[in-house]
């Protein structure tokens, strides 16, 4: 059984201005240990998606349909005490911008303790102030900080971007949670930190062996943290299999557009290709196949035909090219 089954979900936002149709019909797994990478552009549901699979929606939001199984319970199911004791310890999501991440009042090191009381108090065990400091200095080790003695006595204003990260993703091995939800944790950070975090992560998944979920908009990104990828266009699943099959033998046009306007440092190869057209407003999303508008291998059937979800070989594809 994987550790995360979503399946067929659909989310919508009531706004003043009418129902976004932000995800539709989306199925994809994680299995223990594994990482899967969602790549979008602005506006393809992946963040709807981090927050939906943490029931962290905003109260405007409504799921329509669908399931999410977590270590094989229904979280959709649950009641808000229950869904609790789930985030942190079950689930852990690091968001995307360090500055917000941390209490601007409390050092780090009471931030942690505090994580670690959660755990204790969670698996029934009494708190132990000596134990949980030891844990934390380990643990900050794994994440490569430097001076952790100094550090947890820091506020997070005295830290950079970076080491927050580095703490977010330190409280979350302190909780010790089977599915870490990252939102773009990497895009606020310079490339080499970036670079860094990334490591991080997949040495982490190796060594601890949790399960990723990591929102990004960057292919090449995605590429590195990803055992599997999955394209989401204007809240739909595009496309979905293997990084190396994703990358190297795309098959949706959309994929194919987001690789090609990837720039290489090998070669001069003149003007960047960029997607034209814009993402599609989603209060009134295209009919057919979503990409539509913007698809140079549009056919007739493509704009008044919804594309069903096929497998080629070890991929699957939402596009009327493949299948039937
Ligand atoms: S279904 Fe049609 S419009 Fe959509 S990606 Fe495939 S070919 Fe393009």
């Amino acid at each position: 059984m994987a550790l995360l089954e979503v399946k067929e979900l659909s989310v919508v936002y009531r706004t003043p201005f009418g129902i976004v149709n932000a995800l539709n019909d989306v199925t994809f797994n994680i299995d223990r240990g594994e990482s899967l990478a969602v790549v979008g552009e602005s506006g393809s549901g992946k963040s709807t998606l981090a927050l939906a699979v943490s029931r962290l929606l905003p109260p405007n939001a409504r799921y329509v349909s669908g399931s999410i199984m977590f270590d094989g319970i229904n979280i959709l199911r649950l009641s808000s005490s229950e869904i609790k004791r789930i985030r942190g310890t079950g689930i852990f999501m690091v968001f995307q911008e360090p500055a917000t991440s941390l209490n601007p009042v409390f050092k780090v090191k009471d931030q942690l303790m505090e994580a670690v009381r959660i755990r204790y108090e969670k698996e029934g065990n009494a708190f132990d102030e000596s134990k949980a400091i030891n844990e934390i200095m380990s643990v900050l080790r794994d994440v490569r900080i430097p001076d952790p003695e100094l550090i947890i006595e820091r506020y997070p204003h005295q830290l950079s971007g970076g080491q927050i990260q580095r703490i977010m993703i330190a409280m979350g091995l302190l909780m010790r949670p089977k599915l870490y939800i990252a939102d773009e944790p990497t895009s606020a950070l310079d490339v080499t930190v970036q670079a860094q975090i990334l490591k991080l992560l997949r040495d982490l998944k190796r060594e601890y062996g949790i399960s990723i979920l990591f929102i990004t908009h960057d292919m090449a990104v995605a590429s590195i943290i990803g055992d599997s990828i999955m394209v989401l266009y204007a809240g739909q699943l595009m496309e979905l299999g293997p990084t190396k099959s994703v990358i190297y033998e795309p098959r949706h046009p959309y994929t194919q557009a987001l690789l090609s306007s990837i720039p290489k440092i090998s070669k001069d190869e003149g003007k960047l290709p960029a997607i034209g057209g814009t993402v599609p407003n989603l209060l009134n999303p295209p009919t057919g196949c979503r990409f539509h508008p913007r698809c140079p291998y549009k056919m007739d059937i493509c704009s008044k035909v919804i594309p069903s979800l096929v497998k080629v070989d070890n991929t699957y594809v939402r596009c009327h090219l493949y299948g039937q």
